[in-house]
């Protein structure tokens, strides 16, 4: 009798390892669909289409674009919600900064497993290569990823499955573990030649992992963000806003985030409806949203230090309108901060 044709649910997280793992799996002709779960914290995408300094580089969803290349469907997946529990507690601790890397895997696979059984796919493949990442990626932790998110021998790591023990495709033949590969360890090497041999030339190479978590920067304005509000919790609202802008606290209770430039001013605009803000009418300049409490004086203060990033900061006074949140409007004539005197220590 003919076997039937068997099918896996791959994750496609958009570089490259994902995409070859999904190849090397279609090669085998198996039935392949991608998932990409949306967890907020994605480097792709809208940051890169804000800022000018990214104009150059092609504005592409890469998930996306690894879909096409590989010519399979590809299902993307808004887990913001569910995933702030994986990020707010995690049961293994976070990496070098607030990236929960282990309970992330656990939980992709998890949530993917989910679907598996949901859509009537046989396993899961993950583009994971053994030793390439210190903390989700080891021989010690790959195990915990399989039996934590319940997927156990139905998650299958193409790219380095012969390291490892068989997983059911292999032990029931639906894959030959022969074509799988060995590769292990941080070089790309291995990688880049075989994409060049499947003739894909232009793949997305990010340069830390997958997401703003695992960057010191977004991380410390994260923890700056919890430690102000006394409670760890965010809204999706909050962690977009943390990657636009530069972010000065001048007091406990109350922050700054200033425009850098033209896009991020637009960016900007779109939550200005939510938030007291500046922006300066005698000169160009940023606008600036003030994220917390202030008073008559730290308004003044916010006015300065709105004034400081406009084309008026070498004027003696330069006017600016405050917008309260809650209503009402007024203009304040200010001087300028000058270039020192705002304290390193204000930037988050
Ligand atoms: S880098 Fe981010 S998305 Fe990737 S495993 Fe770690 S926490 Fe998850």
């Amino acid at each position: 009798m003919p076997q039937p044709q068997r099918k896996a649910v791959a994750l496609i997280s958009g570089g490259l390892d994902s995409m070859l793992a999904a190849r090397l799996i279609l090669d085998q002709g198996i039935h392949v669909e991608g998932i990409n779960f949306f967890t907020g914290f994605c480097v792709e995408g809208h940051t890169h289409a804000i800022r000018k300094r990214d104009r150059a580089r092609p504005k592409r969803n890469n998930a996306l674009w690894v879909a096409e290349q590989l010519g399979i469907r590809l299902h993307i997946i808004d887990v913001s919600e569910p995933y702030k529990e994986v990020l707010l507690n995690p049961r293994h601790g976070y990496g070098a900064n607030l990236n929960p890397c282990l309970d992330c895997k656990v939980f992709m696979v998890r949530k993917a497993l989910e679907w598996m059984e949901a859509n009537g796919f046989d396993f899961v493949i993950t583009g994971e290569v053994l030793g390439q990442r210190p903390m989700s990626q080891r021989r010690d932790t790959f195990p915990v990823v399989a039996r934590e998110s319940g997927a156990h021998d139905r998650l299958l790591r193409p790219l380095c499955a012969k390291l490892l023990p068989p997983t059911l495709p292999e032990r029931e033949g639906w894959v030959d573990r022969e074509r799988l590969l060995d590769l292990s360890g941080r070089s790309r090497k291995r990688q880049i030649e075989l994409a060049h041999r499947y003739g894909l030339h232009d793949f997305a190479q990010p340069a830390g992992g997958c997401c703003f978590l695992t960057d010191a920067a977004y991380s410390a304005k994260l923890a700056d963000l919890w430690r102000a509000r006394g409670r760890r919790d965010y809204t999706l609202d909050d962690i977009m806003l943390l990657k636009v802008g530069r972010h000065i606290r001048p007091r406990p209770h109350f922050k700054l985030i200033v425009a850098r430039e033209e896009g991020e001013n637009r960016f900007l605009e779109g939550y200005r409806r939510r938030f007291t803000h500046l922006y300066t009418v005698s000169h160009k300049g940023p606008l600036t949203l003030l994220d917390g409490e202030a008073s008559e004086a730290d308004l003044e203060l916010a006015a300065r230090i709105t004034a400081r990033f406009s084309q008026g900061r070498d004027a003696e006074r330069v006017e600016v309108e405050v917008v309260e949140r809650a209503g009402g409007s007024r203009r304040l004539t200010v001087a300028p901060m000058g270039r020192d005197e705002i304290p390193q220590g204000w930037y988050v």
